[in-house]
C-alpha cells in the first residue's frame, strides 16, 4: 500500500481539473486571436512539437536520423517539408510502445485500431493530450448538444477511442449518456431498439451506415422512427458520411445530422457545423494534403492524401503521419462563421473501383454518393465488383423501375465505363442477408462493397 499524505492525495485529485483549466485557457487565447496570430501560434506549436519529439522519443531521433537530421537545430519549421513521413506500416511496426515519448506515468489512455484493415496498431495519450482534446471538441459539441439531451452511444467501446472520448466530453458539457456499444451480448440489437423506444433518448452517436440500419430495424419492428421514436440529433463517427447520406439519415429519423472526423491515433480532428461542413480542429493538428504517388504537397482544394502532425501530443507525437485517407481541404466561407478550413473525406486510398484502360477511379464513398443522389434509389445498396465490371444491387422507391435507376447512374458515371456497369434489385433473401451482414459488422460501410468470387 502507498504511504501518501492527505495533502498529496488531494493534490493528485486536483490534477485533472487543473489540466482542463489549462486547456480551456489555451482555447480562450486561441479564440481571441486574429487569423494571422493564430497562424503564427500554430507554427510556434509545430516547432515546439518537433523539438519535443526529438528530445523525448528514441523512435523519432532514429527516424529523423535516417533522413540526416541529427540535431534540434535542423528541425526548424522552414525545413518541415524535408522531414520524412511516417506511415501506418511504421506505426504497426512500432507496436505497442515504440512511439512512446516522455514518461509512461503520463499515459492516461491506451487504444488499438480494430484491425479490420490488417494487424492492429496502438495509440496512447497522456492525460493532458486526452483532456485537451476533450476541451477542444467539447467547445464545438456545445453547438449541438444541451444538458437536456439523452444520448445513446452505439459505437465500439472495447480498445477504442471515439465512444469513450465522447462520453468524457458529454460529462463536461451536460447530456446524459447511455453506453450501448456495438456487437456485444449485453446490448444486442433488440436491447438497443428497446432502449431507443422506451427510454426515449433524444440523440444518437454511431456510424452513418449504422444510423440507417437502426432506423431500418425499427421499421421492420413496426415503428416509424420519425413519429414513434424521439431521436432528433445524430452524430456520425467512424465512417465517411457524404452530404446525400447525411440527408438520407436526416429524412429517415427526422433528425439533425452531424459528422465527426478522426482516427484512433489522433482522436477527433474535425466536427461538422450546422451547415454540414466538417471544420478542422487546427489547434491540435497541422494538416497537409499530398499527392500519394509523388508525395509532393498539393495546392489547397485538390484531392490527395491527408498528412497530419500533432501540435501538442505528449505521449505519442505524430510527425507527418500519412493517414491513407483521401481528402480535400478548402478555405472556409461557411455561413456558420467558423474560419477553420473545411475537410471533405473521400474514403481510404485503395478503396475504389478502378478501370485502368479507361483511366477511371471512383472511391467507394464517391460511388455511394452517386447512388444516393438517384431519385429512384431508396434505402440500401450493395456493389459487387471484379477487374472487368461492377454491379449495383439497390432498393428502389415505390413506382420506380431498375431502368430508371440505371439511367440515373449512367448520367453520373463517365461514358467510358458505362459498358462495365450493370444494376438490378435485391431478391428478398439477398437483402435480408445484406442487412444481417451489416448488423454483425463493426464497420458496416465496408460490407457494402465486395469483390465478386471468381468461379474456378
Ligand atoms: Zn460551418
Amino acid at each position: 500500500m502507498n504511504v501518501i499524505s492527505t495533502d498529496a492525495k488531494l493534490d493528485a485529485l486536483k490534477q485533472v481539473p487543473q489540466y482542463k483549466l489549462q486547456a480551456i485557457s489555451r482555447l480562450e487565447k486561441l479564440l481571441a486571436m486574429s487569423g494571422e496570430e493564430k497562424r503564427r501560434e500554430i507554427e510556434r506549436k509545430l516547432a515546439e512539437q518537433l523539438k519535443y519529439a526529438f528530445r523525448n522519443s528514441e523512435y523519432y531521433r532514429q527516424h529523423f536520423g535516417e533522413a540526416g537530421i541529427t540535431s534540434e537545430e535542423q528541425l526548424s519549421p522552414d525545413r518541415f517539408r524535408d522531414l520524412p513521413f511516417i506511415t501506418k506500416a511504421d506505426i504497426r511496426n512500432a507496436y505497442p510502445w515504440k512511439l512512446l515519448a516522455g514518461s509512461m506515468a503520463d499515459v492516461g489512455r491506451y487504444a488499438e485500431s480494430t484491425g479490420t484493415t490488417g494487424t492492429p496498431t496502438s495509440a496512447y495519450f497522456s492525460r493532458n493530450d486526452w483532456l485537451e482534446n476533450n476541451v477542444f471538441v467539447g467547445y464545438r459539441l456545445l453547438d449541438m448538444f444541451t444538458p437536456d439531451d439523452v444520448v445513446v452511444i452505439a459505437a465500439p467501446y472495447e480498445l477504442s477511442i471515439p465512444a469513450q472520448d465522447l462520453e468524457r466530453i458529454f460529462e463536461m458539457i451536460g447530456p446524459t449518456t447511455i453506453a450501448c456499444g456495438v456487437l456485444n451480448e449485453v446490448c444486442n440489437w433488440d436491447r438497443l431498439l428497446h432502449i431507443i423506444e422506451h427510454v426515449k433518448p433524444t440523440a444518437l452517436v454511431c456510424s452513418a451506415t449504422r444510423a440507417l440500419l437502426i432506423a431500418e430495424t425499427a421499421v421492420q419492428m413496426g415503428l416509424d422512427p420519425v413519429k414513434d421514436l424521439s431521436i432528433r440529433k445524430i452524430l456520425n463517427i467512424g465512417e465517411t458520411a457524404n452530404q446525400p447520406k447525411s440527408k438520407k439519415i436526416s429524412e429517415v429519423w427526422g433528425a439533425e445530422v452531424y459528422n465527426a472526423y478522426g482516427m484512433t491515433e489522433s482522436c477527433a480532428m474535425g466536427i461538422s457545423c450546422k451547415h454540414g461542413h466538417i471544420h478542422l480542429i487546427q489547434e491540435r493538428y497541422y494538416f497537409e494534403v499530398i499527392d500519394p504517388v509523388t508525395k509532393q504537397p498539393l495546392p489547397q482544394g485538390e484531392v490527395g492524401e491527408l498528412v497530419i502532425t500533432s501540435l501538442s501530443n505528449q505521449s505519442m507525437p505524430l510527425i507527418r503521419y500519412r493517414t491513407n485517407d483521401l481528402v480535400c481541404i478548402s478555405e472556409s466561407g461557411c455561413p456558420c462563421g467558423d474560419r477553420a478550413p473545411i475537410l471533405e473525406h473521400y474514403g481510404r486510398i485503395g478503396e475504389e473501383i478502378r478501370f485502368e484502360k479507361e483511366q477511371v477511379a471512383i472511391s467507394y464513398p464517391k460511388l455511394e454518393e452517386k447512388i444516393l443522389k438517384c431519385e429512384s434509389y431508396d434505402k440500401f445498396f450493395k456493389v459487387e465488383l471484379d477487374a472487368e465490371s461492377f454491379e449495383i444491387i439497390a432498393d428502389l422507391k415505390p413506382g420506380y423501375t431498375i431502368d430508371q435507376f440505371r439511367d440515373e447512374m449512367k448520367e453520373q458515371l463517365p461514358l467510358s465505363i458505362h459498358h462495365r456497369f450493370t444494376a438490378r434489385t435485391f431478391t428478398p433473401y439477398e437483402r435480408a442477408r445484406l442487412l444481417d451482414g451489416l448488423k454483425n459488422s463493426l464497420k458496416p460501410f465496408g460490407k457494402l462493397f465486395s469483390q465478386r468470387t471468381v468461379q474456378a
